[in-house]
């Protein structure tokens, strides 16, 4: 792809005044590419009815054709424009989630592409809770398609310099409305069959969503080893190698103590062999290691700070030029299970269970 000249706009998502974002909406009015914040993490808006428009966003992260793109709305009403055969849980999740990191995936409707959908019936639906966000949406006046902003297996941006990093010169404009505050991107929950299935799990949880609308399952597969070759998962995007640092890295499971010990022990093989070795550790752990560089990523007494700074992490170890990386673990329940499925995709799976 040619290089093109990116702009990149600062917006302070405190305190703005809308005329700010008119360039960011006549881009994507006039068929361009906009980086813009969220709330989960920076996203890269295209046109999602016009199929040329949302190619851009496969051409410029080098993503798959047939892994769909998530289409944002800004007032909760425009599913009805965008889906058809709409069930009544999806009116009562939108009611109580909306705006917010909550993506509802519904039938299409004949007007959205299958270029946006990735071939799929089916369109995934979301309106953001940021105030930059919704505000360019409603600006544009079209339906923002917007995967998250990296290239296609780099970590998700948390920040406008990751995007910067990654898509410099490959889109129109890249606004910097500061860090992303959740860090995990929106959980997925797939309304088009028998029963309701999180196909991506979030800050919105498995117990919250059920308490809405009664049963919700859980895609199996969320917290699944390795798939084999024609595993075929419900969102597509699951089976594509995601969030990989440079480093290879593994996560420990265990008890602190024993995952500690362990985590020096190879730690200290590497290192003296002369790899650069980086260590995710936590607010209670971070004294227990004594080599390797080692990163906070949060504190166990607040999960959200965990989600938060897991991507951000993995690409300052990427900075570091980091061969290996050393994980503990974050148990699978609530905000741990996104955290896991996170993790575990960044690491190949690759996890040891120490007993
Ligand atoms: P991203 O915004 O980069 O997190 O990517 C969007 C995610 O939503 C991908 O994992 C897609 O596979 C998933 N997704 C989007 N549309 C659909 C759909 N119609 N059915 C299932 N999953 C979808
Ligand atoms: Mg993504």
């Amino acid at each position: 792809m040619q290089n093109m000249h990116t702009e990149i706009k600062k917006i302070d998502a405190d305190e703005f005044d809308p005329e700010e974002l008119l360039q960011a909406a006549n881009i994507l009015k006039s068929g361009g590419l906009v980086a813009f914040p969220t709330e989960t993490v920076y996203g890269l808006g295209a046109n999602a009815l016009e199929e040329l428009a949302a190619g851009k966003i496969y051409e410029a992260k080098g993503r798959p054709s047939d892994n769909p793109l998530i289409v944002h709305i800004a007032n909760k009403m425009d599913i009805n424009q965008l889906a058809k055969d709409i069930p009544e849980t999806a009116y009562k999740l939108a009611e109580v989630f909306w705006p917010g990191p909550l993506t509802i995936i519904l039938k299409k409707k004949e007007c959205v592409p299958y270029g946006t959908t990735g071939g799929l019936d089916t369109v995934a639906i979301r309106l953001p809770a940021n105030k930059i966000a919704r505000e360019l949406i409603e600006l544009s006046g079209i339906f923002v398609a917007a995967p998250s902003a990296n290239r296609s297996g780099k970590p998700s941006p948390t920040k406008a310099e990751h995007v910067i990093e990654d898509l410099s010169g490959k889109v129109d404009m890249i606004i910097d409305g500061g860090k992303a505050t959740l860090g995990l991107e929106s959980t997925i929950i797939d309304l088009t069959g028998e029963k309701p299935m999180i196909l991506r799990p979030g800050c919105i949880t498995q117990q919250m969503l059920s308490n809405v609308i009664g049963e919700v399952e859980i895609d199996p597969t969320i917290l699944a080893p390795k798939m084999d070759h024609d595993f075929k998962p419900k969102a597509p995007g699951m089976k594509y190698r995601h969030y990989a640092p440079e480093g290879s890295l593994t996560i420990y499971e265990g008890d602190t103590n024993t995952v500690i010990n362990e985590i020096n022990k190879v730690t200290k093989e590497k290192v003296d062999n002369g790899h650069v070795v980086g260590i995710i550790a936590t607010e209670e752990t971070k004294s227990s290691y004594p080599s390797g560089v080692v990163k906070v990523i949060g504190s166990r007494k607040d999960e959200a700070t965990i989600a938060a700074g897991l991507f951000d992490i993995l690409r300052e170890f990427d900075t570091l030029h980091a061969e290996y990386i050393y994980s503990e673990s974050f148990g699978d329940n609530r905000l741990g299970q996104a955290i896991m499925n996170r993790l575990l995709k960044a690491a190949g799976y690759h996890i040891n269970k120490l007993s």
